[in-house]
């Protein structure tokens, strides 16, 4: 199976016609057979078809290793443009953040809104680039909220109980914790290219982030969202 069929931890498709055309016709396959897979990003597994049509078909999956543990993050990220989007989507996906809210925010670029990169189909490929850089199956949820002011006071609240609440801002703030228990929830708010204006540091610090900067250098925003997770989880 290729990475691209894989939805989620246990589940598969298969749409690529010429494994189709094999599983029907050099397989024979029925609904319930077990089938050897091998996933390309190296994971090994069993398959069982649970659906076999003539455009597609089904497997319940069971991988011999599991995937790698999901960082407990939210990961809020002002919207970068659409080139950076990509990589970053890949990046987000390769480190294991559990959870990815597209944000907007006075310094995002309204026609950033516009790519088709957002779209869920474009968005999934990326982030299935990087899962498979990572030998992890198992897709981050992802949230795309254009409006700053009403996700922060009404949604960010919430999200932020029972987690560690920062937000990545250059300046003389403390310094970003390093090497946090891999269980230790966190909702992480990184900027925009342009940076966050300070209304948005203010609001994000009243629903409970804290701003934390990460030394002298100015990181670009792939850069700093794999530097930051690395250092809160760098065990
Ligand atoms: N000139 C902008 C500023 O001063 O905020 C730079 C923005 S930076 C390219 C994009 C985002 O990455 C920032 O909003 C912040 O969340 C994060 N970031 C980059 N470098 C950082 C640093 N040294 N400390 C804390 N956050 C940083």
């Amino acid at each position: 199976l290729m990475p691209s069929d894989l939805l989620g931890a246990d589940r598969a498709l298969v749409r690529d016609p010429r494994q189709l055309k094999h599983l029907h016709e050099v397989h024979r396959a029925a609904q319930g057979d077990w089938l050897r897979i091998g996933v390309s990003n190296g994971l090994m597994g069993r398959g069982q078809l649970v659906r076999l049509e003539a455009e597609e078909a089904e497997l319940v999956v069971t991988l011999d290793q599991p995937p790698p543990p999901k960082l407990p993050v939210t990961l809020l990220l002002a919207l970068p443009r659409p080139k950076m989007l990509r990589r970053v989507l890949q990046t987000v996906a390769s480190m294991g953040v559990s959870r990815l809210v597209l944000l907007n925010s006075q310094r995002v670029e309204k026609s950033f809104w516009q790519t088709p990169f957002l779209a869920p189909e474009a968005v999934q490929e990326q982030l299935l680039l990087g899962l498979e850089q990572a030998c992890d199956t198992r897709l981050p949820e992802v949230q795309i909220e254009p409006r700053f002011k009403p996700f922060v006071e009404d949604r960010v609240p919430a999200l932020v109980q029972d987690t560690l609440g920062l937000v990545a801002h250059p300046g003389n703030y403390p310094s970003c914790p390093w090497g946090l228990d891999l269980n230790q929830k966190i909702t992480l708010a990184i900027g925009p290219e342009g940076g966050w204006i300070p209304y948005e540091v203010t609001k994000l610090q009243e629903v409970g982030l804290q701003p934390v900067q990460l030394g002298a250098r100015i990181l670009r925003v792939e850069t700093a969202v794999a530097a930051l997770l690395a250092r809160l989880f760098s065990g």
